[in-house]
């Protein structure tokens, strides 16, 4: 691990590991919140086109929606995530911690709606059906690492847990055993639950 790893650290619920790119699309937490959990999903846009700044304005709210045919529908949409982590295993933050991002949407866990209230949500750049590569899983563990220390941070479950039948994110191609093999010891729990090794 190099010096510049071990330096990341939090400034204001902004992570230094992380390229900040403030975005408009967030508001505070309820009272007294602190997120316990983290929601993984994955966006390309176009979708399947796994380059290019278009998730970067989406999220910003810059995005030009007479690019591509296929960006009608976002026209006006106000999302984000805290984070994106691009398939070179730069990761991009887009909302401080402290406040709430808007990625969930109708969402519930463990019988409690409004998910955005308690997570943080990581988009990956990718497409649900497609795998995810080797800088993404290494940058994810990084990332999850510095959250459990910062956060009271629970669980991790994928957006496709959280609002089942609405969303498929990240989908059957992401690897959660990967997950769990790489940050056993770290105090999450990562869903789906793998069965115990016998
Ligand atoms: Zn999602």
């Amino acid at each position: 691990m190099n010096a510049r790893r071990l330096q990341a650290r939090w400034r204001e619920g902004w992570w230094t590991g992380a390229r900040p790119c403030a975005s408009p699309h967030c508001g505070p937490r309820p009272p007294g919140e602190l997120p316990s959990l983290v929601i993984v999903h994955s966006i390309s846009l176009p979708p399947g086109v796994l380059r290019g700044d278009a998730v970067e304005h989406l999220f910003l709210g810059t995005l030009d929606a007479g690019r591509h045919a296929s960006f009608a529908d976002l026209r006006g949409l106000r999302v984000s995530a805290h984070f994106f982590v691009r398939r070179s295993g730069e990761v991009l933050q887009f909302v401080s911690t402290h406040e709430r991002a808007w990625h969930a949407g109708v969402s519930s866990w463990r019988g409690r709606e409004g998910c955005n209230d308690w997570s943080i949500g990581i988009e990956l750049e990718g497409l649900e059906g497609r795998s995810f590569v080797a800088a993404q899983y290494r940058a994810l563990q990084r990332l999850l690492r510095a959250l459990a220390r910062h956060h009271p941070i629970r669980e991790v479950v994928g957006h496709e847990h959280v609002a089942p039948g609405r969303k498929h994110d990240p989908g059957a191609r992401f690897e959660w055993s990967r997950l769990q093999r790489a940050l056993g010891g770290c105090g999450l729990s990562i869903w789906p639950r793998l069965d115990p090794s016998p």
